[in-house]
């Protein structure tokens, strides 16, 4: 069996810097406390709570006096005043596009314009963007979700950082048509760009594409509807003791893609578990 690994796949830069920073809190300090998950990752969380991290799952609920950690995906306005409240130290793992993304969102509803972000309602990052804008505001997932509701004079719109880039630019489109003027922020990342043209290239080159990343991972399901729909079987995993030998089967060469969120030990204990097979 063939292995062909999509490149550049795995942790982004703002994940990465995540973890660095958590690690070097977590030697300096011992115990730090996250809201919500750091990353969306769960067995790299579990790795890193047996450093020490404790998650917590609101900022009122942060211990006076502990050392606070905000997730690469950031956290509202109000949740970072409370945790400044109540830590001695907050660390901010925010990844510099999302940060992006939240002051856009800001400027744009400074401007008079009515937000619309296309991405997923119950993400953190789109509650937190959320939580930058004083007043009201949409979030669409797709271009299904725009109806004569929408309407508006002024629309700002940007986008989950990652979203498939093909939604975005169709949601555009359709808004557009619903609104005397608008302005668009494309604050998909680059990162999410390269790792979702990665497994584009990757599909017509293999039977069967495994996607590595956490089931709560927003950027590794888009990997997996990409391959999907480029007609690639993708079997989705969080770690190599979840493949399936069955779907394996009559697959001659296998792709392998990971989420920006996977860290390189499980990648790495895939291929090598692919290789034994
Ligand atoms: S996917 Fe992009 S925005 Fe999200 S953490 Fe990674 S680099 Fe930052």
């Amino acid at each position: 069996m063939d292995l062909v690994v999509a490149s550049p796949t795995g942790l982004c830069f703002g994940v990465r810097r995540a973890i660095e920073r958590l690690e070097g809190a977590l030697a300096e300090y011992g115990t730090v406390h996250s809201l919500g998950s750091p990353i969306h990752n769960p067995q790299e969380v579990a790795r890193l709570a047996g450093l020490g991290l404790r998650l917590i799952e609101r900022a009122s609920l942060m211990p006076q006096g502990e050392v606070a950690f905000v997730r690469a995906h950031g956290v509202t306005r109000a949740e970072l005043e409370e945790l400044k409240k109540r830590s001695r130290l907050v660390i901010d793992g925010t990844c510099p596009h999302v940060s992006v993304a939240q002051e856009r969102a800001q400027s744009l509803f400074r401007e008079g314009y009515k937000v619309v972000i296309v991405g997923d309602s119950n993400h953190p990052e789109v509650r937190g963007i959320l939580g930058y804008i004083d007043g009201e505001s949409l979030v669409i997932s797709g271009e299904s979700e725009i109806d004569e509701k929408s309407r508006q004079k002024r629309l700002g719109i940007l986008s989950q950082t990652t979203q498939k880039e093909s939604s975005f630019a169709s949601a555009v489109s359709k808004l557009v048509l619903i609104a005397s003027e608008i302005k668009v922020y494309n604050t998909i990342c680059g990162a999410t760009i390269e790792r979702q043209k990665s497994i584009q290239r990757l599909a017509p080159q293999v039977d069967g594409i495994i996607v590595i990343g956490g089931k709560n991972s927003a950027n590794t399901r888009k990997l997996v509807e990409i391959a999907e729909s480029l007609g690639v079987p993708a079997m989705w995993i969080e770690h190599s003791g979840e493949l399936s030998r069955g779907w394996l089967e009559g697959k001659r060469s296998i792709g392998v893609a990971a989420g920006g969120s996977t860290p390189d030990w499980l990648i790495k204990d895939l291929r090598f578990k692919l290789q034994t097979l």
